[in-house]
């Protein structure tokens, strides 16, 4: 048994979540609750970053898309490297179409 540490809701299978190299950890009931607590925010957008996100120089992006926004240069979600597709964003887990520009 272990306490949620965002809704302290008690739960037999809660799970532990560290992040390696640094002293972040956390005790959750559910994704949900991990990800409010521990999934960074798209620098561009404000969006949760649930996939693997875009980083370019410290900063966390949820796609290359919102990377594009401040100037990140050669960084694409796309493996055809085609420009004109470039302002699709598609990104796994992420809601880049609500990005507001
Ligand atoms: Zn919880
Ligand atoms: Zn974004």
């Amino acid at each position: 048994m272990a306490v949620c540490d965002i809704c302290g809701n008690d739960y037999d299978r809660a799970m532990t979540i560290t992040i390696d190299g640094t002293d972040t950890r956390g005790v959750f009931d559910s994704f949900e609750c991990a990800i409010h607590a521990l999934a960074p925010s798209c620098t561009h957008c404000g969006c949760r970053v649930i996939g693997h996100g875009v980083e370019v120089d410290g900063a966390i992006f949820c796609c290359a898309h919102c990377a594009q926004h401040v100037g990140a240069q050669g960084v694409s979600d796309h493996s055809d490297n085609d420009p004109g597709q470039a302002d699709r964003p598609e990104s796994v887990g992420s809601q880049p179409g609500k990005a507001f520009s």
